[in-house]
């Protein structure tokens, strides 16, 4: 019925939940690992590739010791995001500070940790020399404007992102560093987010190394490192086709050897900033069937909600759901898959063609492993779940154990009323 798996059986989640109550995400380790090395094997030709895992998209410091382990950066743009990386044993150059609309205090912190500082703005560079000192590397983050057809929903049209520089401002702020007496360079954009055709990282790669050559011709500047930001995207709908890396990844190499070789300007860094695509597929939101309820249309009401995974409320994106013990059941029934929020868009899935779902039932929803957990809030006083980690040898680790009523109610003080 669907080609979509699961990694655990459903005895086996049984034995988890009667350890960890539902709802929990369940990141799948070895998988993460394999994704991790497939994606370092497509770059394996450049002269030196980075990946600099985004943390936004898993926060835990378990998963981004895993990554690390792997070879991995970090991608920061926070307070927050930078001491995760530092705790979990990343620091120096192998933090990359993508950071936009950024405090002085964050600035000081990413240059006392060694941070590679990627400036989103020209205005920034004043403001960065003013509060925390101008590194000798700096990094511009490159917006292109309306060179690309469509863009897609999340990032919108490059023109209408408020991340970067325009392509006037990039020359300029280079020739300024240049001018300050700053001699090591990166360059970056992420124009692109959850795209799943290959052709547009190979696009963004040619993009950016005429940028590379036209900077070495105008400026005399030699850019170090080109970071293609994040954005690769994964087959949420069964339907869909992963991101072929090795085919992004030999499109790349053509590109630089025709522009990057061919202009005399190997060797050249290059370095990827991708989230979603590391953890995303190897995450799971494992929650029970509360209540049904049919009125105008059929209702299952998860022990989950849109707390535990906002994107399909708020992107209407779909997630795969499995109800383990069902997968052969025919798909005949069909409803609305909802949390609790006092919020009509609190629902998992519309219209979702499902096995007939009793109440009890252990739902999964898939692909949670990036974006997920991370962008958990606590509206309505939901709580935010635990996530576990499901380790190579087959044990399970809680790697952040549920919110409790008092980590709500901590930032209040109630003796003052
Ligand atoms: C969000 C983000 C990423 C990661 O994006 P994914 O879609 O998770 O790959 C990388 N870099 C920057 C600057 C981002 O904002």
């Amino acid at each position: 019925m669907s080609k979509k798996k699961l990694p655990f059986s459903k005895d086996f989640l049984i034995e988890i939940i009667s350890k960890f109550p539902t709802p929990f995400h369940i990141y799948d380790e070895k998988s993460i690992r394999e994704n991790a090395r497939k994606l370092l094997q497509a770059f394996a030709w450049a002269p030196e590739f980075k990946e600099y895992f985004a943390v936004k998209a898993t926060p835990n410091p378990h998963i981004i010791k895993i990554l690390k382990e792997e070879g991995f950066g970090a991608d920061c743009s926070s307070l927050a995001e930078l001491i995760m990386a530092d705790k979990a044993g990343i620091y120096g150059e192998n933090i990359m500070f993508s950071s936009n609309n950024t405090p002085a205090s964050e600035y000081k912190v990413a240059r006392e940790l060694g941070a590679i500082i990627n400036l989103d703005d020209i205005s920034h560079i004043e403001y960065l020399a003013k509060h925390a000192g101008i590194p000798d590397i700096i990094s511009f983050r490159y917006n292109p404007g309306p060179l690309r057809e469509g863009g897609n929903t999340i990032i919108g049209k490059p023109e209408e992102a408020k991340y970067g520089l325009t392509h006037e401002q990039i020359i300029d702020a280079f020739r300024l560093m240049r001018d300050k007496g700053v001699k090591r360079f990166g360059l970056h954009t992420m124009v692109i987010s959850n795209e799943l055709d290959p052709n547009y990282f190979i696009e963004t790669a040619n993009m950016m190394f005429d940028l590379v050559v036209e900077i070495y011709r105008d400026l005399g500047i030699r850019i170090e490192f080109v970071n293609f930001g994040g954005g690769i995207g994964i087959p949420y709908n069964p339907g869909e086709e992963a991101v072929d890396l090795n085919y992004v990844g030999q499109g790349v190499k053509d590109a630089y050897e025709r522009k990057i070789t061919a202009g005399g300007l190997h060797p050249l860094k290059l370095a990827l900033e991708s989230g979603r695509m590391i953890t995303g597929p190897y995450g799971y939101l494992v929650s029970k069937v509360l209540h049904k309820k049919e009125t105008y249309k059929n209702y299952v009401g998860l022990d989950a909600c849109m707390v535990d995974l906002m994107r399909p409320g708020m992107y209407g994106a779909y997630h795969h759901i499995t109800v383990p013990g069902k997968e052969d059941m025919s798909h005949d029934h069909t409803y609305d898959v909802t949390g609790s929020l006092c919020e009509n868009i609190d629902k998992f899935a519309v219209d979702r063609k499902l096995p007939k779902i009793d109440i009890g039932d252990i739902v999964v929803i898939h692909d949670t492993g990036a974006h997920g957990h991370a962008m958990g809030f606590n509206y309505n006083g939901k709580l935010r779940s635990a996530e576990l980690l499901l380790r190579p040898d087959g044990t399970v680790k809680l790697i952040r154990r549920a919110e409790t009523i008092d980590d709500y109610f901590s930032t209040l003080d109630f003796s003052d009323l």
